[in-house]
């Protein structure tokens, strides 16, 4: 007989809170055994996890879905993960020919794709049109305050949104058909000088997403603009980028110095091979956002003050680190764990535990830490974001 919760036929393991030394007990009461068990360094904590420490994880599946025909999106905010205070973030989805209609905000919109293809459209300030089609791993970066649209291709998309203020909401965006539901007839006729009556059909509140046909070719949607194109592209192909590959995984840099256009999100997309970790670190100039696009992880966050505490992440979930804390991703799985950390900055910055202390005189290391030979001579100058020890086990439970 299936077992109702695995659909397996394997036998579901209910997890305790007990330690294996012994610590703990069962818990016998209510509880949400499926959560649990998707928890567990939250329902068995390392034994160095301590102090007070706000929550910094949350899934995009605990989020308000927003349904419409062409498409949906969620997200997550400071409403819904409150030390989130710099970024926030919007899963999306369209279907092909699903559009994002044409809107604009007060904040920078940066975008990954996840899989599927979109035409996206912008103009700036000078009158300068962009657009472009963008597939799996590509970029967008719309600075804040110019006007937008994104449509699905063929197949649809799913991308993930990520803005400069943890408390915006794609749900209060500026839209155009919103201002025109909002504008007397007679302004837009005055406007765009033609008779009120060529606006009997607008839409009569925001469209927000709507479903249209399937584009055709890039080349069918070309607009020349007698001012050009934006000077920096909106767009970056991420993926197509050389990694830095290091003995645990691999890294791709994104920032101002090579997707000049963006100019206040930097990004890193990050590979953890089973049994990898990105190494002990921090980062010198914000708190990072994070999100997991594929495999399981944790990571611990060392707050100081003795505070450190563990939060387990898989696909779809998004993790936060606030500034200069100390952290480490270890892949618990046994696929391959990707994942984005996100800055509001103009750089991607980190500073590396390891070349730190290959860069700090032996004897200050050695009499501060208690530790001898086998650790000084280790320590590497050069910095390796994903790491890989082949004895690493992960700590008893
Ligand atoms: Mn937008
Ligand atoms: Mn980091």
């Amino acid at each position: 007989m299936k077992n109702s919760l695995t659909g397996d036929g394997k036998p579901l393991h209910i997890p305790q809170p007990i330690r294996s030394d012994g610590a703990g007990g069962p818990d016998l009461g209510p509880r949400d055994i499926l959560r649990d068990i998707e928890n567990p360094d939250m329902l068995v904590p390392p034994t160095t996890d301590a102090g007070l420490m706000p929550n910094m994880k949350m899934s995009f599946s605990d989020t308000h879905m927003v349904l419409n025909h062409g498409g949906w999106s969620r997200e997550i905010t400071v409403r819904d993960l409150p030390i989130a205070t710099t970024l926030a973030g919007v899963n999306m989805s369209l279907t092909p020919g699903g559009v994002r209609e044409l809107h604009w905000h007060q904040q920078a919109e940066w975008a990954y794709m996840l899989w599927g293809g979109a035409r996206i459209t912008a103009m700036d300030q000078n009158g300068r049109n962009f657009i472009a089609d963008v597939g799996p791993g590509d970029l967008w970066y719309f600075p804040a305050g110019l006007p937008h649209s994104i449509q699905g291709l063929d197949e649809g998309c799913e991308f993930l949104l990520v803005f400069d203020d943890g408390s915006f909401s794609d749900l209060n965006t500026l839209s155009i058909s919103d201002w025109f539901a909002h504008t007397p007839k007679e302004v837009l006729s005055a406007n765009f000088g033609v008779p009120a009556s060529a606006f009997d059909s607008i839409p009569k509140e925001q469209v927000y997403i709507f479903q249209d046909g399937i584009p055709g070719p890039l080349a069918s949607d070309e607009v020349q603009s007698p001012n050009g194109t934006v000077p920096n592209s909106f767009k970056y192909s991420l993926l197509a980028q050389p990694p830095i590959k290091t003995s645990g995984g691999s890294v791709r840099i994104v920032d101002s110095i090579n997707f000049p256009a963006s100019k206040t999100i930097a990004a890193a997309l990050v590979e953890i091979e089973p049994g990898g970790m990105r190494e002990l670190h921090w980062h010198p100039n914000n708190d990072e956002w994070q999100y997991y696009l594929t495999g399981q992880g944790r990571m611990t966050v060392f707050a100081g003050n003795g505070t450190a505490r563990t939060f387990d992440y898989r696909a779809g979930d998004v993790g936060y680190v606030p500034f200069a804390n100390g952290h480490y991703i270890q892949n618990t799985g046994n696929c391959t764990l990707w994942f984005l950390e996100i800055f509001r900055s103009d750089r991607f910055e980190d500073v590396s535990l390891n070349q730190w202390m290959a860069l700090t005189p032996k004897h200050l290391v050695e009499r501060n830490l208690h530790v001898g030979p086998t650790v000084i001579d280790a320590l590497r100058k050069e910095e390796s974001p994903v790491v890989k020890y082949p004895g690493f086990t992960y700590y008893p439970k």
